[in-house]
């Protein structure tokens, strides 16, 4: 896959040099190229933001260092005979990100992402852009983060660990929190390893039995008692026909 990021602030996305991510592009999984928007200004301060029409408070992303970083940058993956990318600008009024638009992202060949500061992006840009590619304009979550930046390391992790061949067990994806299937709508329960005891506190007995049957079962209670507890969102959106005489017994 690759990943092209555009920001003001290109030394944010440091972190993804190491770990899961850092080792997926040395081995060529994912090529992420940063670009600096400021690049693609031409005046001597660099100027990437204007007062917002209508007045207020803050400053808005002017759109023209916008268009020629985005027109140079799907140009350029064209001459390499890539094809169109899938434009996604985070900010706080997009779409939820969660773990099916995560699994989504990660069929794509192609992920542009657009970094916003400030009050954001002049709208323009989407317009302009939602006339040519998939744009996405997504949300991490109910917050407002002073930038993009940590919102698009938010979302790389989470698509680039559903890479094939990027985790070294390819089932603990399928056993995540909100992965489609079993676990779609629920999070997952605690999770234990040895020593068997440790402080007083011991292991459930059921996980040192080695009946996978019971096993599985006690899971899948832990998770729906864990959905109740911390997301009962989640829990009134499941469909009853998911749900065995176990899970309605619970
Ligand atoms: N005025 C905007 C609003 O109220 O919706 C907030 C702008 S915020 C200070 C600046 C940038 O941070 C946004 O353009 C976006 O790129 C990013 N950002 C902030 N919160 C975010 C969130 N919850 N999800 C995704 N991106 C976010």
């Amino acid at each position: 896959m690759r990943i092209d990021i555009v920001s003001i602030f290109p030394e944010y996305f440091a972190p993804l040099g190491v770990s899961l991510i850092g080792k997926a592009r040395e081995r060529g999984i994912l090529d992420v190229c940063l670009h600096q928007l400021r690049d693609w200004t031409d005046d001597v301060h660099r100027t990437v933001d204007d007062t917002p029409y209508g007045g207020g408070p803050g400053m808005v992303m002017k759109p023209e260092p916008w268009g020629e970083a985005l027109d140079d940058i799907i140009t350029s993956g064209a001459a390499t005979g890539q094809d169109q990318p899938r434009l996604i600008v985070p900010t706080p009024s997009g779409r939820p990100f969660t773990q099916q638009l995560a699994v989504e992202l990660a069929a794509e060949p192609w992920l542009v992402f657009a970094c916003g500061r400030y009050e954001g992006i002049d709208s323009r840009v989407m317009a302009e852009y939602a006339t040519r590619l998939r744009v996405d304009e997504v949300s991490i979550g109910d917050y407002v983060l002073a930038g993009g930046e940590v919102a698009v390391l938010v979302m790389i992790e989470a698509i680039g660990r559903l890479l094939p061949g990027v985790l070294g067990n390819a089932d603990s994806v399928t056993d995540d929190s909100f992965a489609p299937g079993a676990m779609h709508n629920l999070v997952e329960g605690p999770v234990y390893t040895k020593p068997p005891e440790w402080r007083g506190h011991r292991v459930p007995d059921v996980l040192l039995s080695g009946h996978h049957g019971k096993i599985a079962r006690w899971r899948r209670d832990q998770a729906l008692r864990r959905t109740h507890a911390n997301r009962p969102d989640l829990l009134a959106a499941l469909d009853p026909a998911t749900l065995d005489k176990h899970d309605r017994a619970l």
